[in-house]
């Protein structure tokens, strides 16, 4: 009885026990930070690293920022999208599903907004939702407790004194677009202090999309320096299908006055003008004297494109840790957990273009870092396949919200609590492409891409490419046809019959007859 007794008390001792200390640790549901920015490649962050065909590009980079989330934090070197372009991007990020599911095959379309995405699921769930920035979608966010949105040129919004559309109405502000963004990031999160709800906050930059127009502080970076050429800038698109030659997206042969600021930058105002002027007046006008032709032209054209391009990035990078520095200095750092990735990859003059669309490496990787306090290992750098369509399920699982059934991804998460531990993972991520005719004529395709090959089917016209990419990192020549690589082509032919009736993707199946285009 006595023996009994103890029992019982003890019992009861490490009931109360087990209470307090749950009281004490109960777990409060994560901040989550989506920081998201547009057509930002990975070889345009250092913490990425060298890259094959152009190594010293990565001395000339400023991303501090971006470093610092990626040495606290995870850098996935394999991230893709499912379908390199704008809103199409969005709307598989915020659904989980591909394209030919959520409706969005291009960025002409219309994101139904009454479709399930997971904002919606975690507002559901007791999580405060706002998206600040560029939304792009063309129909008004749904899901979110406040947003506030840029308006312009269909979405695509500008560099310097943008309009933001919010639930209340519209309002043009003055400044620099990727600043005034930050304030109202910094706003949002100010008022999130002391709520008993966690957030989630989409912070997202128009950097740095076309055309590429940096903060006053940025116009000298890059003065007085010739940025490397990447080792296949002059590709002559040999060895591949025609869809390669047909394409428009050549800085020697595309790129318009605009986009090389021989024309400035619309919706400046006179103050602003006086600045760009001074900058690039004199530049512009050395330019116009001299009369360039031939390579010289080109490579006078890939120096301004490239230096705007880096050194929007700069600017960016500069208010994103704008915001990393708040979170610290308000404690909210602690439970909060940083995400960053841009809707797809571009190209730094690789293979001699700029622009996206592409199932190529440069346009089909994305960035992403994720860093999660007390949960991600520091400077982590994790190498399985992964793609935009995780990233729903990944947040869902991130706020222990429930994931439904019908998305198509992975959530990340086990990768992101202990990368070694996952043995077994997705083998082949799959893509599929549809915007042509549109910007650029970049032809239809869809294809299959393991950790070292890729196979692409350019449906509409009927032609392969096939890469190894270990002995052809910046694919320059298909294999398609070579008789030692028939049976591995064979075989992913396979799997990509296989990945397309998995994910259910039976848009445009049959190819036009070449001769019929
Ligand atoms: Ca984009």
């Amino acid at each position: 009885m006595k023996y009994f007794l103890y029992l019982l008390v003890g019992n009861f001792l490490l009931v109360l026990i087990s209470c307090e200390s749950r009281q004490a640790t109960e777990p409060v549901r994560p901040n989550i930070l989506f920081i998201f920015s547009d057509d930002h490649a990975t070889h345009a962050i250092k913490a990425y690293g060298p890259k094959a065909n152009n190594p010293e590009l990565v001395d000339f980079l400023q991303t501090p920022n971006l470093d610092r989330i990626a040495n606290e934090g995870v850098l996935f070197t394999n991230a893709f999208c499912t379908n390199s372009i704008c809103g199409p991007s969005r709307a598989v990020i915020l659904t989980g599903k591909h394209s030919h599911f959520n409706g969005m095959l291009n960025n002409d379309t219309t994101f139904n907004a009454a479709q399930q995405t997971f904002p919606k699921l975690l507002q559901r769930s007791g999580y405060q939702t706002a998206w600040i920035g560029k939304w792009h979608l063309l129909s008004d966010p749904t899901g979110f407790d406040h947003w506030s949105v840029l308006t312009r040129g269909n979405g695509q919004g500008s560099y310097y004194n943008p309009i933001f559309t919010e639930a209340a109405g519209q309002q043009e502000e003055t400044g620099y677009t990727a600043t005034l963004i930050t304030d109202k990031a910094i706003d949002f999160l100010e008022k999130q202090t002391g709520k008993d709800k966690p957030f989630f906050l989409a912070y997202s930059h128009k950097t740095p999309h076309r055309e590429w127009v940096p903060a006053p502080e940025e116009y000298d970076l890059y003065k007085d320096v010739d940025l490397p050429l990447p080792s296949n800038f002059y590709d002559e698109y040999e060895n591949r299908t025609s869809a390669t030659r047909e394409q428009e997206m050549e800085i020697a042969a595309d790129m318009n006055e605009r986009d090389l600021k021989l024309i400035y930058p619309d919706y400046m105002n006179e103050e602003q003008l006086a600045k760009f002027e001074a900058a690039y007046g004199p530049e512009n006008e050395a330019f116009r004297e001299a009369n360039l032709s031939g390579k010289e032209l080109t490579e006078w054209k890939y120096q301004r494109y490239l230096k705007d391009y880096l050194r929007s990035v700069a600017s960016m990078d500069k208010e994103i840790g704008r915001v990393l520095d708040y979170l610290e200095e308000s404690g909210l750092a602690e439970n909060t957990i940083v995400i960053y990735s841009s809707d797809q990859g571009f190209y730094l003059g690789d293979h001699g273009w700029y622009d996206k669309r592409w199932m190529y490496e440069e346009s089909l990787r994305m960035p992403l870092l994720v860093k999660w306090p007390g949960v991600t290992p520091a400077g982590e750098r994790v190498a399985h396949l992964v793609q935009n369509l995780d990233f729903a399920q990944t947040i869902l699982e991130m706020a222990e919200s429930p994931i439904p059934g019908d998305m198509q991804g992975r959530s990340l998460v086990p990768l992101l609590q202990n990368p070694e531990g996952v043995k077994s993972w997705r083998e082949y991520i799959y893509y599929h492409y549809y915007a042509y005719p549109d910007w650029h004529m970049v032809r239809q395709h869809y294809g299959i891409r393991t950790d070292r090959y890729k196979l692409i089917h350019y449906y509409t016209i009927d032609e392969w490419e096939f890469f190894d990419l270990k002995n052809d990192p910046n694919e320059m020549k298909s294999q398609y046809g070579d008789p030692e690589y028939q049976e591995l082509v064979n075989s992913m032919k396979e799997q990509l019959q296989e990945a397309r009736i998995h994910y259910g993707d039976t848009v445009n199946l049959q190819p036009t007859s070449k001769y019929h285009r």
